[in-house]
């Protein structure tokens, strides 16, 4: 069995009903949901001409492996009707895997943990919610420690 921690986010329609179907269709292809963070509400980076994000992160009890894990996330987004258009655009829902276990993998379709989990506030917050001693396989250090040295500055609001 692994554990996976998952970061689900949106920024067009009702955000909280694409994450809350989200969390549904996770249980039912990847695996028990164990904890779920509160939504935490973030104005976009990147292309910053569009609406804030919604983020959530989540534990998930998986006897997928990380690639098929990855395979079953991406079909949902396709069946949630994302549709990908411009890097960093507006999109209906992202599923990305935070870690895995104390997995560290990099493949050309997958890098665990995931590269920016220790630059983005917005991951870091929800996943402290629910994992605030978890280790960061790589870097060493909990999740707490790296918020102490997390250089993303954007104000984040909880919902
Ligand atoms: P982003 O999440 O960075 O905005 P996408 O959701 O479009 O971008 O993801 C692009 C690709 O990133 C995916 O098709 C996947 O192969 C790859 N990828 C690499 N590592 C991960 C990870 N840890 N979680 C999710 N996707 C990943
Ligand atoms: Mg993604």
């Amino acid at each position: 069995m692994n554990t996976a921690y998952l970061l689900i986010g949106g920024n067009l329609g009702d955000r909280a009903a694409y994450l809350a179907e989200a969390v549904k269709q996770i249980s039912v292809v990847c695996g028990r949901v164990t904890s779920i963070s509160s939504l935490y509400e973030t104005a976009a980076w990147g292309n910053t001409n569009q609406p804030a994000f919604y983020n959530q992160a989540i534990c998930v009890e998986t006897t997928l492996e990380p690639e098929n894990l990855l395979a079953r996330l991406l079909t949902i987004e396709i069946e949630m009707g994302r549709v990908r258009e411009e890097k960093y655009g507006p999109r209906t829902i992202d599923l990305d895997i935070l870690m895995v276990n104390d997995i560290v993998l990099d493949s050309p379709t997958l890098t665990i943990p995931h590269p920016q989990l220790h630059n983005r506030r917005f991951a870091l917050l929800p996943l402290i919610e629910i994992a605030p001693t978890l280790l960061h396989p790589v870097l060493d250090k909990t999740m707490q420690e790296l918020l102490l040295n997390c250089p993303d500055i954007k104000k984040k609001k909880k919902k």
